[in-house]
């Protein structure tokens, strides 16, 4: 399909003019493509000569619109850093419309009736971010917005420096938050809370459809989802930032890349939002958060939903639903096949062992990845050895209890716990040449991304330890 052919739909739009306002992106000066995608361009049909063509650049840009096109920003609120924000929306993003189930999005593209005091742009640096993880997570198997294409431009912004202005195309199954429930609950809009919640049900969880009991089900499922999504990011070490209810998405997807970061070494306390000094969303407080967002949603939801039933499933979260996602997470980490009652302290042992060994988290995993009871190259990767000999005889142990071959447990895991991260240094390397016009690290950045898993001879340098003057990098909102 080219980009005449494109057409969009907006189901969106059908619900009451509260949930959004319909506005015109404003474009950027001399606008240029950066990357294209051309996986992603598959979901919605769209062939990768389209790169080429100069609509594209438009379409992005917000100068060309497909057929169908009603560009709108959505409306809502949210819980940042605990406190209410009682009106918040897309300040920066642009809704162009759907395809094959994809709602595409510009971010970046200017203001809106939501923007407040700010410009409605993203500066390169985060634009470049946001297009390389979204695509990093959805290969290491973690629900995920996409994003189509970057493009750059010669709009300035005044950040912390001087920044050049770049819009993401993304897309995503939903772009509903908590805290879209949570803007008509606080204005006591019950009728549209429930227009909402039919919205998303037919959206995200079409088979509850029909059924009596839709909206105690949904609340459950999307429980669910938050535990695994949670337990994913812990597992393969992700910390996102900024988990305020607007960034929660409700269909369980990581949504609103901001100063995310990859861990370097464990670190069950860092903080990779240099602007979050209490330590609110660190890497070991996401599924306390997660909770705490998800008592916010069942409180927006209580006027549908009988809150005492809400409330025997959030204790369930912390009592069972996470714990076990967590346990799966993780033992499916470990190349563990049966899941046995010792399984949680040998999972709580190792958190302590690698806080104590200092070592790289995603090094560390891929190495036990081929461990056959040799336990040197495991202990060369640590700063502290010691903790792991204790450690790796309890491991030792339960191994013995699984019926896998060695060779079938060390595939498993090399599919698991992959080779590949993107680190926030080397995105950084990649953002400073961009600025200098060379995008050649953000397509090297792609692949990577593209392959975690994989042996890349080529790119072994992205596989090693981060230096350590680059550990732990950390960055702010308007980074
Ligand atoms: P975030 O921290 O990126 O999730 O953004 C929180 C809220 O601020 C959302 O409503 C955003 O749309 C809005 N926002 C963030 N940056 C900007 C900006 N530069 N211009 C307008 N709105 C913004
Ligand atoms: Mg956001």
């Amino acid at each position: 399909m080219t980009l005449n052919t494109l057409s969009l739909k907006s189901p969106y739009l059908n619900l009451d003019d509260e949930f959004y306002d319909i506005c015109e992106s404003t474009p950027l000066d001399a606008p240029y493509l950066i990357s294209f995608n051309a996986q992603v361009a598959k979901l919605i049909e769209l062939d990768t000569s389209t790169q080429e063509d100069p609509k594209f650049i438009e379409l992005l840009n917000g100068t060309y619109k497909p057929q169908g096109c009603k560009p709108f920003a959505m409306c809502y609120a949210g819980h940042q850093f605990s406190h209410y924000a009682s009106r918040l929306g897309d300040g920066r993003a642009h809704n162009l419309g759907t395809m094959n189930g994809w709602h595409l999005q510009t971010k970046g593209s200017g203001e809106t009736l939501y923007s407040r005091t700010a410009d409605g742009r993203a500066a390169l640096p985060s634009s470049i971010r946001e297009y390389l993880m979204s695509e990093a997570m959805h290969h290491l198997g973690i629900p995920t917005t996409r994003a189509l294409a970057i493009i750059g431009s010669k709009t300035k912004l005044l950040r912390n420096n001087i920044e050049y202005a770049a819009i993401v195309m993304r897309m995503s199954p939903s772009w509903v938050r908590f805290g879209t429930f949570e803007y008509f609950y606080y204005l006591k809009e019950h009728d549209k809370l429930k227009d909402l919640a039919d919205y998303v049900i037919a959206e995200s969880y079409p088979h509850l459809t029909q059924d009596e009991d839709k909206y105690f089900k949904f609340f459950t499922e999307v429980l669910e989802r938050t535990a695994s999504l949670i337990a994913a990011w812990q597992g393969i070490g992700f910390c996102h930032g900024v988990m305020n209810t607007d960034n929660m998405s409700i269909a369980g997807l990581t949504i609103d890349y901001g100063p995310y970061a990859m861990l370097d070494d464990f670190k069950f306390g860092f903080v990779c939002n240099s602007t979050d000094k209490a330590g609110r969303y660190a890497y070991g407080e996401q599924p306390n958060v997660a909770y705490w967002n998800l008592t916010k949603l069942a409180q927006a939801l209580s006027p549908l939903i009988d809150s005492s039933r809400m409330d025997k499933k959030l204790e369930e979260y912390g009592k069972s639903i996470y714990p076990n996602a967590y346990i799966d997470v993780m033992c499916k980490k470990l190349g563990l096949e049966l899941r046995l009652p010792e399984d949680q302290q040998l999972i709580t042992s190792l958190i302590g062992t690698l806080q104590d060994a200092y070592i790289d988290h995603t090094q560390f995993f891929r190495a036990l990845s081929r461990y056959d009871g040799e336990r040197m190259s495991i202990f060369e990767l640590a700063m502290n050895p010691v903790p792991f000999d204790t450690w790796l005889n309890m491991y030792d142990t339960r191994l013995e209890k699984e019926s896998r071959s060695q060779e079938d447990r060390h595939v498993a895991m090399l599919q698991t716990n992959p080779k590949y991260i993107l680190k926030n240094y080397m995105l950084d390397q990649a953002i400073v040449q961009a600025k200098c016009g060379n995008f050649t690290l953000i397509e090297t950045l792609l692949y990577i991304a593209q392959h975690p898993y994989d042996e890349l001879p080529e790119y072994e340098k992205f596989a090693g330890e981060t230096p350590e003057e680059h550990k732990n990098i950390t960055l702010s909102c308007s980074s």
